[in-house]
């Protein structure tokens, strides 16, 4: 099953893009990422109950991610999402105002594994960082970077110590 899912938004892809992320430099000893694990928990359970993909942003400092905040898929469906522009928008300028950094992009894959689909292969072009995907169907999650035609793995830990 392919699926077929995407996050066209110009806004927050220009949003992104001013964050001025560079993956090349990104991935230099920022091959692991950690979850804060109640933010983690929190989406985890809201994704195991949606049929359809959810999405949202994940901010945090260096390679630790503190908050994970959910942007409705204004186009629900089990296997694409679309960020509704104005509440990506609004995310990156509150997580902006806590001095907060974009490290990625986050969605859940209802039905398959947490592997980049093609058109995720492709929207992590125009939407650099990381991307982590849940699986709630195989419990699993798996984060990803590319650098230029490629995909990394990205080390998923979560963080309970907080
Ligand atoms: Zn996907």
């Amino acid at each position: 099953m392919i699926e077929d899912n995407v996050c066209s938004n110009d806004y927050a892809s220009m949003f992104i893009r001013k964050t001025n992320m560079n993956n090349k430099e990104y991935i230099k000893g920022k091959e692991t990422i950690t979850l804060d694990s109640k933010e983690f928990a929190e989406k985890l359970v809201i994704a195991s109950e949606d049929e359809n993909e959810v999405c949202g942003l994940m901010f945090g400092k260096d390679n630790h991610v503190s908050e994970i905040t959910m942007v409705r898929n204004e186009k629900p469906s089990p296997s694409y999402f679309e960020f509704s522009s104005m509440e990506a928008g609004e995310a990156i300028f509150v997580a902006m105002q806590k001095k907060l950094k974009l490290i990625g992009v986050w969605h859940s894959h209802p039905q398959n594994e947490p592997n980049p689909s093609m058109t995720d292969y492709d929207y992590m072009e125009a939407h650099p960082g990381i991307w982590t995907i849940y699986s709630p169907r195989f419990t699993k999650w798996a984060s990803w970077i590319r650098v230029g035609n490629t995909i990394h793995p990205v080390k998923t830990m979560i963080d309970y110590n907080e």
